[in-house]
């Protein structure tokens, strides 16, 4: 994967570098050049364009639970917000969230609850952090521990805004796979960040059962520079970007995000606090150092700004995470597969193991597994029904393929295979993951590669050949796994982590989960 900075890292250190630093890009164009004509359109110009929908997801990290400045701003941007009728996504940290409430800032409440509210940790930046509490514990632990760690902030955010958060996103870039199962139990349907990961081209992906809008390319040049003096290019930047989604065919998405208290702060809350690991106690907390009357001022014209120039094209929609996540509606979910889109599926599974995407539905590797092993297994036992149902997506195993490989059989008989797709289809009922080996009798075979033997035998099975005497087992990787970082320093690149974190185990748990991973598509106009 490229490595880039995230834009929080970007935000951090452009509010921690207190001088000029105009050798950082961030305020240059990314996405090509506008023609000159272009430059020079009026706004009223603009209008006349239509095409394609463009939704532009916008959030705010609400999150400074120290400065009570920070609670005005959040509100004037609500406010504002609401006075232009754009619903944005606040995601709130829990500790925020009370510190509201104990300072009878209902008011502050009352706005951020015209815009749709999201959740963003506990206590955010407190150590441990996610990634850090995580590195240690494996799938199911990691995410008992999540619920454990986290799940009393959330029960706040739905007391004090009187719904549950719709999406959620880590603190910084302490991402950590186990979250997910947490957050799907818990009913959260939608990721909403940003960081380096995992990501599908930089457009919206389902991953670990949630929709990820989560490292989009379209909308971080958007993002203000350190005195926010770039709105003419972040407009045009935008103009830009709406050209070349307009002319996609079924649209395209943009997000970008600020933190209510990067208006108003020199440096962010938790820089000044929990640096490189540290942790004081309550007592020992910081206030950050604030800008000027006149640069907060500055910053609040950027935003609005650029709000009304995004606001006055016509086919823009600004969408919160729910709706997203309706419009990105998982069209295989609980969808009925014929034979013939069967045999499709299965045909189009090699040794590379990967998401497929179809007509008006996209199927993750652990989805084409469950699809081809009910059928395989139906066979085996009263007989094909004439479709299968996509229940859910199955996780990925929880861990390696331990053992399997080292003496895997070339062959298997038909008789050993079929006995084994019914055991396979009682475990992902049973557990709704993919197991990390597959019992072929006493041999263990990766799960990739009873997928690829799975493959063919559906595919004779829906032609109605004669079942193999013998099933040819054959090796084969999850290529879905390109989609996830490789575990460096630089993924992991946030002040508030010890100095060095990176994680190699919570990234091999990330690449198992990758048998989850597929597109996420707007449907056809
Ligand atoms: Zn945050």
């Amino acid at each position: 994967m490229k490595v880039k900075m995230t834009r929080r890292q970007l935000a951090l250190m452009m509010s921690q570098a207190m001088v000029a630093a105009p050798a950082l890009a961030l305020g240059s164009r990314i996405g090509g050049p506008v023609g000159l004509e272009e430059r020079g359109e009026q706004d009223g110009h603009l209008q006349a364009q239509a095409g394609a929908p463009v939704y532009v997801v916008l959030w705010f990290d609400t999150e400074d639970y120290m400065l009570p400045e920070s609670d005005d701003a959040a509100k004037r941007i609500a406010d504002f917000l609401s006075g232009q009728g754009v619903r944005a996504t606040f995601k709130v940290v829990g500790e925020k969230a009370r510190v509201l409430e104990a300072r009878h800032r209902n008011d502050v409440i009352a706005s951020l609850s015209r815009h749709e509210i999201g959740y963003h940790t506990n206590t955010h930046s407190q150590q441990p952090t996610i990634a850090e509490y995580e590195s240690v514990l494996d799938w199911e632990l990691g995410a008992e521990e999540f619920d454990r760690r986290e799940r009393s902030g959330f029960d706040d955010l739905t007391r004090i805004f009187g719904y549950a958060p719709t999406c959620f996103g880590q603190p910084g870039v302490s991402w950590a796979p186990q979250a997910f199962l947490a957050l799907k139990k818990w009913g959260v349907h939608v990721y909403l960040d940003d960081g380096q990961q995992v990501g599908l081209d930089g457009k919206p992906f389902w991953y670990g059962g949630l929709l990820n809008i989560f490292g989009i390319k379209a909308g971080q040049q958007l993002e203000p520079n350190e005195d926010w003096s770039n709105l003419d290019l972040a407009k045009e930047n935008f103009s830009e970007l709406h050209r070349q989604m307009s002319a996609q065919q079924a649209g395209g998405l943009v997000s970008f995000m600020f933190h209510p208290t990067q208006f108003i702060s020199q440096v962010f809350w938790d820089a000044v606090n929990f640096s490189k690991g540290a942790n004081p106690p309550r007592s020992g907390w910081r206030r950050q150092p604030q800008r000027s009357a006149a640069q907060r001022e500055q910053a609040f014209q950027y935003f609005e700004g650029l709000i009304r120039h995004i606001k006055q094209f016509p086919n823009v929609q600004f969408v919160t995470a729910s709706q997203a996540y309706a419009l990105y509606r998982d069209q295989a979910r609980l969808r009925s597969f014929e034979h013939e889109e069967l045999e499709e599926i299965a045909r189009q599974v090699s040794s590379r193991i990967s998401f497929q995407i179809h007509d008006h539905f996209s199927l993750s590797a652990s989805e084409v597994f469950a699809l081809l092993n009910t059928l395989v297994a139906e066979s085996a036992g009263n007989g094909m029904s004439r479709e299968v149902v996509l229940n859910d997506t199955p996780y990925g195993p929880s861990s390696a393929a331990y053992g399997a490989g080292s003496n895997q059989p070339s062959e298997v008989s038909w008789s050993q295979f079929s006995r084994t797709s019914q055991d396979v289809k009682s475990f992902i009922e049973k557990n709704r993951s993919i197991p990390n080996v597959v019992w072929l009798g006493s041999s263990a075979v990766a799960p990739e590669s009873y997928l690829l033997a799975l493959s063919s035998v559906a595919e004779r099975l829906l032609r109605k050949e004669p079942v193999p005497e013998f099933v040819k087992i054959a090796a084969a990787e999850l290529a879905a796994g390109q989609w996830i970082a490789k575990d460096s320093i630089s993924i992991w690149d946030w002040p508030i982590f010890p100095a060095g974190f990176h994680s190699p185990h919570l990234m091999e748990l990330a690449r198992l989960q990758a048998w989850t991973l597929k597109p996420a598509l707007l449907p056809p106009r």
